[in-house]
């Protein structure tokens, strides 16, 4: 553990550590012949490992430590995998660059003065820096796939429902879906067998009934989408080395896309706002030492623990689903919801799968205003539309362009991970992804310790 600490002191993607005593003691005990024996991972702080801190990056459950395990989370130990830490986020997942989270900043391996994406960074950065081949993260719009694209690792969102949400801190309910952050296809496909399934304590949760893996035609987008010639490179890039392993391209438009970020923000914050009324300073979370009321307390204590940014969400959510409004914001964006679906299952009457930019940009700088919380939103446009249909989608490295990586988004059909593994494979034989400068990926001693 010392190792790992001394080698994230200036990324930060850890929030927590777990005890030198506590990991080897869940190591000398953790199933020697599981699936995952002998592998360490990191989990995103909005995700419950028993005995550690649950923040959410947020100032207001700083101090609250989880009684038990997601499911996912237990699911990993039984297969003799060994959480090593808690990873930084935006303040419960509302973000594009972890900059949100009000407890720590986390810096990119690649490039420490960029961020390294969002919401789920800390996850991202821990398994590009090689603190882990692996971690857990949450992709309610695109969590899991941007800050895989900006720290040069895979990012799997699989199918909405076939991993349990239980013990996953609510943002947008109907929208998220716990993810896997890793270094290769191998790793992703094989922490993914372990975690999805129908689970007992989430009703939404399905069993996982797999698609054809076949894929022989990909879709790609045409015309001019508003990347920056880094990533329109890393497009080009991908689209050839798609051609050069045998797959047949076709290109497609989507005009639904624009749509599609109106429809997501509408339906996010509506949720969140719905979601984090839990947080009244009585229950648990921080609660305000100055308020002399109940109506006071409730009040100062969401006043003092939520950041601005969540703040606004909860403002818009509440306001599009006030009462007499509810048909002009929130039916609507759910219109628009299925429209995206439908055009996704146009596409996929032609194609087997379709292979969209993860982001318009590489990683930004720390600060960066072109970049400001405005433009992140509309820079989603690529990977809400999955989060909206409930399909699979992973970003995969394609290219390192002038020293950042860029990754691309490969999506199918709902249950149709095992097609999106195989293709990432095939691409991974033509354009290698490249290890970060700054991976101690090679000199981790011992994996569980
Ligand atoms: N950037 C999106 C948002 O801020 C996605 C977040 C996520 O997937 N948790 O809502």
């Amino acid at each position: 553990m010392t190792e790992l600490k001394e080698h994230d002191k200036d990324i930060n993607s850890f929030l927590e550590f777990a005890s030198e005593d506590a990991a080897a003691s869940v190591a000398a005990s953790a199933n020697q012949d599981g699936p995952l024996a002998g592998l360490t991972f990191g989990v995103k702080d909005n995700i419950a490992v028993e005995g550690m801190h649950l923040t959410c990056g947020s100032k207001m459950l700083k101090d609250f430590v989880s009684p038990y395990d997601a499911t996912a989370v237990r699911k990993l130990k039984e297969a003799g995998a060994v959480c090593v830490g808690k990873t930084n986020l935006d303040e419960f997942g509302m973000g594009s660059s972890t900059d949100n989270s009000a407890l720590a900043v986390t810096n990119n391996p690649w490039d420490l003065e960029c961020v390294c994406g969002g919401s789920s960074g800390g996850s991202a950065a821990a398994v590009a820096a090689g603190l882990v081949p692996f971690a857990l993260g949450t992709d309610t719009g695109g969590s899991v796939r941007q800050p895989a694209s900006f720290c040069g690792v895979y990012g799997l969102k699989p199918t909405y429902g076939v991993v349990s949400r239980f013990g996953l801190v609510a943002y947008a309910s109907s929208l998220e879906v716990c993810g896997i952050l890793a270094d290769s296809v191998d790793t992703t496909r094989k922490v993914f067998e372990v975690i999805k399934g129908k689970d007992g304590s989430d009703q939404t949760s399905i069993d996982h009934i797999p698609a054809s893996a076949d894929a022989e035609t990909v879709a790609v987008l045409a015309g001019d989408l508003g990347l920056k010639p880094e990533v329109e490179t890393a497009y080009k890039k991908a689209v050839d080395g798609l051609k050069s392993s045998g797959m047949k391209i076709i290109e497609v438009e989507l005009p639904m896309l624009d749509y599609g970020i109106a429809a997501y923000y509408t339906i996010a914050m509506a949720e969140a706002s719905a979601n984090l009324a839990r947080y009244n300073g009585v229950r648990y979370g921080h609660r305000s030492a100055e308020a002399g009321s109940f109506e006071d307390l409730m009040r100062m204590s969401r006043d003092e623990g939520f950041g601005d940014e969540v703040k606004l969400r909860i403002l818009l959510g509440t306001y599009v689903l006030r009462s007499g409004f509810q048909d002009q914001y929130y039916t609507r964006a759910q219109k628009i919801r299925t429209a995206v679906r439908n055009e996704f299952d146009g596409v996929f009457t032609k194609a087997d799968m379709i292979m969209l930019p993860a982001f318009p940009t590489a990683a930004f700088k720390h600060g960066d205003q072109s970049l400001d919380q405005f433009q992140q939103k509309l820079a989603d446009k690529f990977t809400v539309a999955a989060n909206l249909s409930g399909m699979p989608a992973m970003s995969v490295p394609v290219s390192v362009e002038n020293g950042l990586p860029v990754g691309m988004q490969l999506m199918a059909p709902v249950f149709a991970e095992e097609r999106i593994f195989k293709v990432a494979e095939k691409l991974a034989e033509v354009l290698p992804p490249a290890a970060c400068p700054l991976s101690m990926a090679g000199q981790r001693t011992t994996e569980a310790k």
